[in-house]
């Protein structure tokens, strides 16, 4: 049975008044899952008064009352873990084990939201001035609105939902409308653990939902996450209505091995950050940089081995290493690129195309495809393709190395396997992008670090979750006093400096 999604306005459930909805599919089996309702501009306005509403209250509660409300939220969520990583599979398409860690990963930006109270302290001199005292607060911005992409359901409504609301802000969250049934419950959770009505409300839509929340001056801040062409334009548009916006986008991260690298370990890294979740992960490898011919021809030879041990299936089959792409477009999209590889001139090592998994003939699955022998000049190399193709390009030596990922025009995460430290440090501090891991294909920062890419994957001056967070969703007042007020000194008619 299809069921009907809603909004989630004021602690309710609200069906959809605009007559349109967008279908969601279960990826598995190509089924339609449920219809999910796409917000209006004036449906969308509704939302953002009711926020605006709530947030003067909810901003005037202590951190620390406000705090509560997420640890508590921490608790209600931990029984439901099961079910909610179920119902992320089932509408993304991710294996059970990886949509238990995309949960995982955005709880973790709770907790550390948990402790914001200690972030929002502020800073204060005394005797700034003769019997002057000088101190600075941070103020919550007031409604903030997140746009999330599908490939972390869970994990990127919590990154941006958490700091914002530790701050004191009220937050409405856009989630994908191909994945938005987790979205929605964790905001019923929220509600149970105390969080007054309105003060994060869903909406769910698309174009025109989003329009509204980028030009309604009562939003005062965005936070955005999905493909570049579309962060570029959210951001453009929300900072040309006077917002404070940071819009985070695709990406080509690069994996650079070096010949001392252990090449078991490396094969088994990129296996595992080149094929997980399907490729459909911003911080995906999808470029292998083997340094000489010798390191190349002798890894392509270990993943070649181990590509062939892979299991694709559906994603609730807890043999299966990955699952289906999200939707019958990206699977189109995915195996027309490994056609344009070919046309291109890469070296198909091994073609995933055409796969069909027993029982699941309607399901969007594709195998993992390798290429070797990809040039700077492709578009497969150039170009982010979103899914199990992983592209190796030959270097011929470790300048060149360094300068493909510095030089691509994403910059989204990178990763050097090598066992000389020299390397490693001179690799982390020259290499033009927001993210590096060393010896880690994955370099997800921990949540009280920041996460950013550079160039084009990210647009905006501040990062998500950790310090950069608090920055982003609060603005700086800085108060100047004088005690005792009777000081008589006369009317100054100069600008006031510090003797
Ligand atoms: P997407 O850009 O299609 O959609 C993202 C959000 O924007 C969704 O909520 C969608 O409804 C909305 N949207 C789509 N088209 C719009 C339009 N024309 N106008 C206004 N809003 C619009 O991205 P996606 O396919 O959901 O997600 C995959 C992309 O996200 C990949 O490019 C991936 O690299 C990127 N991503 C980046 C990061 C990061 O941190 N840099 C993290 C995760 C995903």
């Amino acid at each position: 049975m299809v069921s009907e999604l809603t909004h989630f306005v004021h602690g309710r459930n609200v069906p959809g008044r605009s007559g349109r909805f967008g279908d969601v599919y279960e990826p598995s089996t190509g089924r339609i899952r449920a219809r999910v309702p796409l917000a209006d501009r004036a449906e969308t306005e509704a939302v953002i008064a009711d926020a605006e509403e709530a947030q003067v209250a909810w901003g005037s509660w202590s951190p620390q009352r406000r705090a509560r409300v997420l640890l508590r939220f921490l608790q209600l969520v931990e029984p439901e873990r099961e079910s909610i990583a179920r119902a992320l599979s089932a509408e993304h398409g991710k294996t059970v084990a990886d949509a238990h860690g995309d949960l995982q990963r955005g709880l973790e930006v709770v907790e550390f939201a948990a402790g914001i109270p200690h972030l929002l302290k502020g800073e204060f001199t005394d005797n700034a001035g003769a019997g002057i005292d000088v101190h600075s607060l941070r103020q919550p911005l007031g409604v903030v609105a997140g746009i999330t992409p599908f490939n972390f359901p869970a994990m990127i409504p919590l990154w941006k939902a958490a700091p914002a609301l530790a701050c004191g802000n009220a937050f409405i969250l856009k989630p994908s409308e191909r994945d938005p049934s987790v979205p929605l419950r964790l905001a019923e959770l929220f509600l149970e653990a105390g969080l007054p009505p309105g003060v994060l409300n869903v909406v769910n839509g698309g174009k025109e939902t989003v329009d509204t929340l980028l030009t309604d001056p009562r939003v005062a801040a965005v936070g955005f996450v999905g493909s570049t062409p579309i962060a570029e334009y959210v951001y453009s548009t929300a900072t040309a209505h006077g917002k404070r916006a940071q819009c985070f986008g695709g990406a080509k991260n690069h994996m650079v091995v070096m010949p001392d690298a252990d090449l078991d370990q490396v094969a088994d890294a990129l296996i595992g950050a080149g094929y997980g979740s399907a490729g459909e992960r911003c911080m995906a490898i999808s470029v292998a940089v083997p340094v000489g011919e010798e390191t190349a021809d002798a890894l392509v030879s270990k993943l070649t081995e181990r590509i062939a041990g892979l299991t694709v299936g559906a994603s609730d089959d807890p043999d299966a290493d990955f699952g289906p792409l999200v939707s019958r477009d990206a699977l189109d999209r995915v195996d027309a690129y490994v056609a344009l590889g070919v046309e291109e001139g890469a070296e198909l090592v091994v073609d995933g195309r055409g796969l069909k998994v027993k029982g699941h003939e309607e399901g969007f699955f594709t195998g993992a495809s390798l290429f070797d022998r990809v040039t700077p000049d492709m578009r497969v190399y150039r170009e982010e393709i979103f899914g199990p193709v992983l592209s190796v390009v030959r270097a011929a030596d470790y300048e060149e190395a360094l300068r493909l990922p510095s030089e691509h025009e994403y910059g989204n995460g990178v990763s050097v396997f090598t066992r000389d430290g020299d390397t490693a440090r001179d690799f982390s501090q020259r290499v033009n992008t927001g993210m590096v891991g060393v010896n880690v294909p994955i370099p997800v920062p921990v949540a009280y670090h920041t996460f950013g890419g550079w160039k084009r994957s990210g647009f905006g001056d501040l990062n998500q979750h950790g310090p950069d967070s608090i920055r982003f969703y609060t603005r700086t007042k800085t108060v100047t006093s004088r005690w005792p007020s009777g000081v008589k000194e006369g009317a100054e008619f100069t600008i006031p400096v510090v003797r």
